[in-house]
């Protein structure tokens, strides 16, 4: 079933690639653009073959109907060898390209290391509970892509445009490459340890990134869970040093690649210890304790990229090789997208509980 929505999404892609594709990939399209025609058409000729499977067994049959009927819309479409047409940009757009090639690659690759490499909850099926919302925060969040960062930009070069200072830019920008890396990363973790401890500290602010805190499960699709309003501002925060330090497209593209990867590794259900690593980056260990409703761990662990602001400021927590025995807030938020996007603003919380400890605000 799988298979064949994202073959109707990668069709459409296609088809109106102005408003469903993001300008940061389109670049890499015209050259590889025959291999995703292929990737597709295998892909397509994979999923009938699975929906076909799972009728003739009878198990899951309206998941293979769906399938098997989404790959059919996809084909009426054209599928994989649908016509691209010429287009102009229009200011708004929907990341749909985004969402695909995300969605196939991470999951794909993330539910190949769950079988390779030991799991931290060893029973964790993949389907566990809650995947359906995480992955609509997944989609919603990939989609809106183009809107984060149109605003996120303005945010950054409308406020903070008075403060550039050319010196200091080309200062940086003197840097050898991996210095300005090392830069970038302590500059975002250091709005990111201190935005963090302001959602943790202040109540509003809590419930806001409470929706974060909220997966009982912990895996490469529950760090997607955010609230849109997290999102816009972190994101908004993260840019002011990123755009007042001028670090070149080449740092910025390398800080995108490291970011992407990391935030999904540390949410992960992959028991990996990294060694005397874990006090130079923050690993899946580090972060599985952030989101810990255990005592012990409440409110340890804010930063994102490397341990180092949570050393000194006296907030790391890193047991040698425990890992939480549970996972959530403390008190439940409700369980719905849309109760979760109006629970910041109504503060109304579910009559029963699912909470692991009533009592502590946060965790
Ligand atoms: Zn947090």
């Amino acid at each position: 079933m799988a298979i064949g929505l994202l073959s109707v999404a990668a069709v459409l892609c296609l088809r109106y690639p102005g408003w469903l594709s993001t300008p940061e990939l389109r670049a890499y399209y015209s050259a590889y653009l025959d291999l995703l025609r292929l990737v597709l058409a295998v892909a397509m000729v994979a999923g009938v073959f699975l929906a076909v499977i799972s009728l003739c067994l009878n198990r899951r049959k309206h998941q293979g109907a769906i399938g098997l009927s989404a790959i059919l819309f996809a084909t009426l479409l054209g599928g994989p060898y649908a016509p691209l047409p010429e287009f102009t940009q229009p200011s708004a757009y929907l990341g749909l390209d985004w969402l695909v090639l995300d969605l196939f690659f991470t999951g794909a690759a993330f539910i190949a290391l769950e079988r390779v490499f030991p799991r931290v909850v060893a029973k964790q099926p993949i389907l566990r509970p809650e995947w359906q919302l995480d992955l609509l925060y997944f989609g919603v969040n990939h989609l809106l892509i183009g809107a984060f960062l149109l605003a996120s930009t303005h945010f950054a070069h409308g406020l903070f445009g008075w403060a550039v200072s050319p010196w200091l830019q080309a200062e940086v920008a003197a840097l050898p490459a991996i210095l300005r890396f090392v830069l970038v990363i302590l500059a975002a973790d250091l709005v990111e340890y201190v935005s963090h401890r302001a959602y943790h500290e202040v109540p509003f602010l809590w419930r806001l990134h409470a929706v974060h805190h909220s997966p009982h499960h912990m895996d490469w699709l529950s760090g997607s869970r955010l609230h849109l309003g997290e999102i816009l501002a972190t994101r908004s925060l993260i840019l002011v040093p990123i755009f007042l330090l001028g670090f070149p497209q080449d740092t910025i593209f390398a800080y995108i690649i490291f970011v992407s990867v990391q935030s999904v590794v540390i949410h992960s259900n992959l028991a990996l210890h990294l060694g005397q690593l874990r006090y130079v980056l923050v690993t899946p260990q580090f972060h599985h304790w952030h989101h810990a409703s255990d005592a012990e761990a409440l409110d340890r662990n804010y930063c994102a990229h490397t341990p180092i602001f949570d050393l000194l400021f006296g907030t790391f927590h890193l047991p040698a090789k425990r890992w939480p025995k549970t996972y959530g807030t403390v008190k439940p938020i409700p369980g719905g997208f849309l109760a979760q996007f109006s629970y910041p603003f109504t503060g109304r919380a579910p009559t029963a509980t699912y909470g692991s400890q009533p009592g502590a605000d946060s965790d």
